[in-house]
């Protein structure tokens, strides 16, 4: 049912938004059909707060889902919590929209603009009107600074780019 999304890329993810609590929920989210919010908590033996809060971090990337029932018994309204197949695509998606997004605009950056550089490389590099206002010399060490190369990024950032659009494309 998981299949369209690998383990580890669910794991990343679960990561980013829960830390080493997230991925040991999304675990046990992996073996079950649905689980409460306490039960997660006698498996994991993580605090009730912190497995809500990862729950709702988890929802609101739409990762996970929840069903709304009545307790039969108590008359109180029980969430049963469920991972998501259909929506982790979904989300995986448009994280990878985003990111192709920020790429080329950051390619664009690095076509429209001359860079400059001390050579010290700890130091950033510079734009050409940046360098202007240091009279050429770096914003950080203070050294003269020389005009770089940037095609290597350049052709980075199209081959990350290229990469991206044909998984897009699918
Ligand atoms: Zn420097």
């Amino acid at each position: 049912m998981y299949s369209s999304v690998s383990d580890e890329t669910l794991n990343q993810i679960a990561l980013i938004l829960g830390g080493e609590e997230g991925v040991e929920i999304i675990d046990i989210l992996r073996e079950v059909e649905e689980i409460t919010v306490e039960e997660l908590v006698e498996k994991t033996e993580i605090q009730i707060n912190i497995v809500r809060k990862i729950l709702y971090s988890f929802y609101n990337h739409s990762i996970v889902t929840s069903r709304r029932f009545r307790d039969k018994e108590t008359g109180w309204f029980i969430f049963q919590w469920s991972l998501q197949s259909r929506l982790i695509e979904a989300y995986i998606t448009g994280m990878k929209q985003k990111i192709l997004k920020k790429l080329q605009s950051r390619l664009e950056f690095e076509r429209q603009h001359e860079f400059y550089h001390c050579d010290n490389p700890t130091c950033p590099n510079v734009t050409f009107e940046d360098a202007m206002d240091t009279v050429f010399h770096c914003p950080v060490c203070g050294e003269p600074m020389k005009p770089i190369d940037n095609e290597s990024a350049v052709i980075f950032l199209e081959r990350k780019i290229e990469k991206i659009e044909g998984e897009l494309k699918g």
